[in-house]
């Protein structure tokens, strides 16, 4: 199905950025803990940073996220403090980030038959960050009509970049926090990400037109980034303008043709801005992706406080389930898929016209792409697939896919599958790879549809 996907044209905006990753060592968080201290540590541990203002808080972030080895990102809105960042840590690797640059390389690698890939940023230095094929193209407006050219030909002079800092742990690392000795349970990666006025997620007011034009001549769209909209800007702008516009985009490309439109849902630790995305952008697209941790956050924001707190404490699956069938039937999506570290799940109603097996093949091709990108570190060819499939299905999954087996019977109205996920046991980089998986999801099930003459 791969092949058949292979097919396909996908849009793909609107974040890009650039991933300075570190590879923590037991070291670096040594020299923090008693730099900080114990107590100045935990107390501030204990009041929960939801943004970093100033280094404690990301000190503080950090090792909550070290605690529960669980993927974390926090976005950083002090602009100083760069310089701090820079003076205790060596950045190991640069490399493309955000959503929309992470799948926009991965379907090019993969040869899919075009990917156009739009930020309204693009840095020269950024713009070098994209794979050199020519599947991959960037839309620009050029005497009133629309081109397109690779990205490397398309950046802007004095365009700014955003980095974000990627922390990357392993499972085992040990340190002290006071009395308390800390192991990390789980490999995985912190992600402090940039929140600046400069950044915007919107589509410029040039190509907006264009749109409808791009939108007839796609199989799908897939869009992220809306984490990065801010509550208020300088300009007197706030979140409810750049939102009306992100919902104007999904109607543009839709406009001319009923296109496919998947969006990526990303951690917001504002509950405010969460609830207005999940509440303007959802109702408009027809495929979600999300990874476990955001379940409960979306269900709490839409007023299901009690499920989604079932969700943290106990991580059972029925729950999931359960606030899954809520989501799709709320917002009335066609497809959901969440993915945990040891399962992905789709959900879909009755109607849908894929039948289970296929949806779950599409879910094998998901999980098997993110395996051979956790193996290889990156994938560069459509080659680079086949080392997914060495990987084996984790053990866990298998028995929560027993238990679910035992739940579903009582899911009529809806199509529920799940499967294990391959899990790699050293992961060369935890980063993207969920990305990864709604990307080889939402394509392989897009090229389901069309086989069937339904897209
Ligand atoms: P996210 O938190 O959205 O980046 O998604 C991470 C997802 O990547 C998890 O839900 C897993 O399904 C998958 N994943 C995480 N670690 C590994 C690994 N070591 N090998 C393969 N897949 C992984």
């Amino acid at each position: 199905m791969l092949e058949k996907a292979r097919e396909l044209s996908i849009y793909t905006a609107y974040n890009i950025n650039v991933d300075a990753i570190v590879y923590l060592k037991e070291e670096h968080i040594k020299k923090l803990v008693s730099e900080f201290g114990e107590d100045t540590i935990r107390k501030r541990m204990d009041e929960y940073p939801r943004e970093v203002n100033e280094p404690l808080d990301f000190v503080a972030r950090l090792i909550l996220a070290l605690k529960t080895g669980k993927p974390t990102a926090v976005p950083l809105v002090n602009e100083e403090l760069h310089a701090w960042f820079d003076s205790r840590f060596e950045y190991d690797l640069e490399r493309m980030g955000g959503q929309a640059g992470i799948i926009s390389n991965l379907l090019a690698s993969l040869d899919f038959r075009r990917v156009i890939v739009y930020s309204p940023i693009l840095a020269e230095k950024q713009a070098r960050m994209f794979v050199n094929k020519p599947n991959l193209i960037y839309p620009l407006v050029e005497d009133e009509n629309l081109v397109f050219k690779h990205p490397s030909e398309a950046y802007r002079e004095g365009d700014p970049i955003k980095i974000n800092r990627i922390f990357e742990f392993r499972k085992g690392m040990k340190f002290k926090l006071g009395n308390e000795l800390i192991e990390v349970p789980f490999s995985g990666r912190f992600i402090l990400s940039s929140r600046f006025e400069s950044i915007k997620i919107e589509t410029r007011d040039d190509l907006r037109p264009f749109l409808p034009e791009i939108g007839e001549n796609i199989d799908g769209a897939i869009l992220s980034g809306y984490q990065g909209i801010k509550l208020r800007y300088s300009d007197g702008k706030d979140a409810n303008y750049y939102l009306k516009r992100a919902k104007e985009d999904i109607m543009l490309l839709k406009r001319n043709r009923d296109v496919k439109v998947h969006l990526e849902f990303a951690s917001i630790q504002n509950r405010e801005l969460r609830k207005k995305v999940i509440y303007n952008l959802f109702p408009l697209v027809d495929s979600v992706g999300m990874d476990e941790s955001e379940i409960a956050h979306v269900l709490n924001a839409l007023g299901y406080s009690q499920l989604a707190d079932r969700i943290f404490t106990y991580n059972r699956i029925e729950d999931t389930v359960l606030g899954g069938k809520i989501l799709i039937d709320d917002m009335n999506l066609e497809v959901l898929q969440i993915h945990t570290i040891y399962y992905i799940m789709y959900i879909t109603h009755k109607d849908n016209p894929l039948s289970e097996k296929e949806l779950r093949s599409s879910l094998e091709i998901a999980t098997t792409l993110a395996a051979a990108r956790a193996k290889l570190g990156d994938i560069k060819t459509p080659e680079d697939f086949k080392a997914g499939l060495t990987v084996p299905y984790n053990e866990r999954g298998e028995f929560v896919k027993l238990r679910f087996e035992e739940a579903k019977r009582r899911t009529r109205e809806y199509k529920v599958v799940i499967i294990p996920t391959r899990l790699v046991k050293n992961p060369v980089s935890t980063v993207g790879l969920g990305d990864t998986i709604s990307a080889g999801a939402f394509t392989s099930y897009l090229a389901m549809l069309k086989e069937k003459g339904k897209l």
